[in-house]
């Protein structure tokens, strides 16, 4: 069981590791995470707040296999690269990482991953917000899909500072997610609890129909972690998913999914196809990675 992490609660005392032991603990989750499948050895990017003004963070074009303290570039809350060694800079993904600092003081290390069966979830319109294994609720309360916002535009941050005012953990549709702790550990085990709980989502989709946790329940599940119970309709938070997010949703262009508005569904037949085509593809993935 994880432990309890309201979000927006603040002031929240944060023990802060020394320089040399963060940069260590970045190279050692990066490799962690390609190790085990949470994104492509290029994808992502993790990050530490050192200070009340700086960030640790991992550059630009890095395998995350092969990283080394020494290639992490320190920049500060605005962005500006404060130290960097010959030929590294900042991501172009910061953004994201400088959006969640901003959200909530308790924020300490921020990963940003690509993680597959999750992205796959929302592509396949079954909403992450759906919680079936309690587990959930304890790693990390529930978790948010944000509006699409085109990856390394400034609009990412617009966007994603609001939901990290609120929630732990935001998938980016089309996309990845972004997990944030108080430490990198935290942020590590929100990532792979996000991941763990969407295969367990995608195994049972596609063997039948699986019934999420009544909301009561997740109320009470809520309620026993040290959570709010009423996080997800809170004052000022954004909803757990956009609107129209759903299974049968039309394809549309990316302006209007940026603008945020609700996608018209499909016709009833077209639905029933687009579902069909799903339920057989997730099949033939597992029939595959079976063989
Ligand atoms: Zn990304």
């Amino acid at each position: 069981m994880g432990n309890a992490h309201r979000a927006g609660k603040p002031g929240v005392p944060r023990e802060r590791l020394d320089e040399g032991a963060a940069r260590a603990a970045i190279c050692e989750a990066a490799r962690e995470i390609w190790q085990r499948g949470l994104g492509g050895a290029g994808d992502g990017n993790l990050s530490i707040r050192l200070d009340a003004r700086r960030v640790l963070t991992t550059p630009s074009a890095c395998h995350k296999g092969h990283l080394h303290p020494d290639d992490l570039v320190i920049v500060d809350l605005q962005g500006r690269t404060l130290e960097a060694a010959r030929g590294r800079k900042p991501s172009s993904e910061l953004v994201l990482h400088l959006a969640a600092y901003a959200a909530r003081e308790e924020i300490g290390a921020v990963i940003h991953a690509h993680p597959p069966a999750a992205v796959a979830l929302e592509l396949a319109g079954v909403p992450l917000s759906q919680i079936y294994v309690s587990e959930v609720v304890f790693a990390f309360g529930l978790p948010a899909t944000a509006p699409y916002t085109t990856p390394t535009t400034a609009e990412v941050g617009q966007v994603l500072q609001a939901y990290l005012r609120c929630y732990d953990v935001v998938l980016m549709p089309r996309h990845g997610s972004v997990t944030v702790g108080a430490t990198l550990d935290e942020a590590v085990l929100r990532l792979d609890a996000l991941e763990h709980s969407a295969k367990i989502a995608w195994m049972a989709h596609a063997i039948g129909a699986p019934r999420p946790i009544a909301p009561a329940e997740v109320a009470h599940l809520h309620r026993i972690a040290g959570r709010p119970p009423a996080e997800p309709g809170a004052v000022g938070c954004p909803p757990l998913e956009p609107a129209g997010a759903r299974r049968g949703a039309a394809v549309v262009d990316a302006p209007t999914m940026r603008s945020g508005t609700a996608l018209a569904p499909t016709a009833s037949s077209e639905a029933a196809n687009v579902e069909a085509a799903l339920v057989e593809a997730v099949l033939a993935a597992l029939r595959k990675a079976a063989e």
